[in-house]
């Protein structure tokens, strides 16, 4: 009698453990990240293990690098000739600069796995808004969720939340006012349909205001951006790293 009370106790106790152990692991498996990057003009290699390291303090990440292209304007990855190039991965960052590259098959190559219900995310920085910028076809841009082809002097800009960053989960603990380091404001010439801006900056040379940092939903795909990221100053800001990191979970439909 004794040891079945015993046993049923043990029953009672050992069932809600072993549920809390399953949604622990789950909770707990690896994120599983793609990095693209490379081209001209900035501090790949710095970027990256400043990318990688802000993403695994907010929890486990199988990284995957593929840094190429040395400091060209117009390199192929041939990671993209592989039509499921991008099924292994919850998400994709691309913190590329190729913006000579004017081959549309090629990037269609590329948005297409980014493209639809059961598309892989994206986290798209910086000079990947200027790359593939001289292309006559807007499928890049389209993915983005913004068009953008210049970018204003480089200084220290405030961005502002909006309204949408209020319960955003990637911009948790972004302040009333964030102020950049030394960095290039991008004019967006265009917002796609169904971008949403998280914070703006204003231009010191036109006045106007544009999305500094954004969603994108992509015919069911979802798209993080930010167009600031140019110098490795930006990479060592705090704030920086924390909105990217966690845009880079919410894209992979990680909400925390
Ligand atoms: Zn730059």
């Amino acid at each position: 009698m004794k040891l079945r009370h015993l046993t049923l106790l043990f029953l009672a106790l050992a069932l809600p453990a072993r549920v809390l152990l399953a949604a622990d692991s789950a909770a707990a498996k690896p994120l599983r990240a793609l990095l693209i990057t490379g081209g001209c003009c900035h501090d790949y290699a710095f970027q990256a293990k400043a990318l990688t390291t802000a993403v695994e303090k907010l929890g486990p990440v199988t990284w995957t690098i593929v840094h190429e292209g040395g400091t060209t304007k117009n390199a192929k990855f041939p990671l993209y000739e592989n039509p499921h190039w991008a099924k292994p991965y919850d998400v994709v960052v691309h913190n590329e600069c190729f913006a000579d590259l004017a081959d549309p098959d090629y990037t269609r190559k590329i948005t297409s796995a980014h493209k639809g219900p059961g598309g892989t995310p994206a986290v798209v920085i910086h000079c990947a808004m200027h790359t593939y910028r001289t292309l006559k076809v807007d499928d890049w841009r389209e993915f983005l969720g913004v068009t953008s082809s210049k970018h204003d002097h480089q200084a220290q800009y405030p961005v502002t939340p909006t309204a949408a960053a209020k319960n955003h989960p990637a911009m948790r603990g972004f302040p009333a006012v964030w102020t950049t380091p030394m960095d290039e404001l991008y004019i967006i010439e265009k917002v796609w349909p169904k971008t949403v801006a998280l914070a703006t900056s204003v231009s010191e040379q036109d006045g106007k205001t544009y999305p500094a940092i954004w969603t994108n939903d992509h015919d069911g795909t979802r798209v993080f951006g930010t167009t600031y990221g140019h110098g490795n100053v930006t990479w060592l800001d705090p704030i920086f790293l924390n909105y990217v990191a966690r845009g880079v979970r919410w894209a992979a439909g990680r909400e925390n």
